[in-house]
């Protein structure tokens, strides 16, 4: 079989209703394997897209939502998509921004992790991507909780590959560049700061969501074995710069 398939792997993918996480389902079922795609919301269209697979209802309204759905049913490979970021600048930054954004992108994503870790560690075998952000290197601006996230998720993912590398588990990362999603809409409406961005990419071009769902196969497939604790920039060469 090619170190590339996920022939036979079980993978559960977060936010997997629309942009990167639709992609990287579509993409993981693509390479053969049976994709649960979870969402706050009907993951219809994903489901549609792959033509194979399951949906399953995950809100990280509550940061403990996963806690129970390893243990129920074998999976294989976790992708922690889900994300959001609130805008505003420092000084007038609010609580709830911070705690929303902490929630979903840092804490949901840790125990997700863990409750992953607890159902896999016994047979010796998972993977593990997280998807990061330019802004787990950089500070960014007028997003601090998303920033602060993102460092969170750089961090965390060394953290967990360092205690269970050698158990079997690969814990890696992806930090998208700039990718078309509803996530980047505003900026790609803004044609001043589409063209600031725009020309800092090396390769000349947004990233398109598939670009970051390919990757996610690499990291979910056997020809990652020997990557821990990776965090792989997929940015068009943005932070070579
Ligand atoms: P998106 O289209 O806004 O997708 C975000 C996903 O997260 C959606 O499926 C969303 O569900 C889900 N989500 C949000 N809150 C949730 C919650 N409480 N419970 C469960 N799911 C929740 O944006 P995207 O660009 O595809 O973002 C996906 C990931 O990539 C995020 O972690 C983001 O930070 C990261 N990222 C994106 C870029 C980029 O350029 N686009 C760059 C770097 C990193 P709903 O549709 O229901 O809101």
């Amino acid at each position: 079989m090619s170190p590339f398939s996920l022939e036979g792997r079980t993978a559960l993918v977060t936010g997997a209703n629309t942009g990167i996480g639709q992609a990287i389902a579509v993409a993981m079922a693509q390479a053969g394997a049976d994709v649960i795609a979870a969402g706050r919301r009907d993951c219809d269209e994903t489901l549609a897209m792959m033509g194979s697979g399951r949906a399953m209802r995950l809100d990280f309204a509550d940061p403990m939502a996963a806690r129970d759905v390893f243990a129920e049913q074998r999976i294989d490979i976790l992708v922690n998509n889900a994300g959001i970021i609130r805008r505003d600048d420092a000084v007038d930054f609010s609580e709830a921004d911070w705690d929303d954004v902490m929630d979903v992108n840092a804490k949901a994503l840790f125990f997700t992790c863990q409750a992953f870790a607890r159902a896999a560690l016994p047979r010796g075998m998972g993977k593990i991507v997280n998807i990061a952000s330019l802004l787990s290197f950089q500070g960014g601006i007028r997003v601090p909780s998303y920033t602060a996230s993102k460092h969170g998720v750089a961090g965390l993912t060394k953290l967990m590959a360092n205690e269970w590398a050698a158990k079997g588990l690969n814990v890696n990362a992806i930090a998208p560049g700039y990718i078309e999603t509803n996530n980047t809409e505003a900026l790609r409406a803004d044609p001043d700061r589409s063209r600031a961005i725009l020309d800092r990419i090396p390769a000349g071009r947004w990233g398109k969501a598939d670009d970051i769902g390919q990757t996610a196969v690499f990291l979910a497939a056997p020809a990652s074995d020997y990557i821990n604790g990776a965090i792989l920039n997929v940015d068009g060469g943005w932070l070579a710069r």
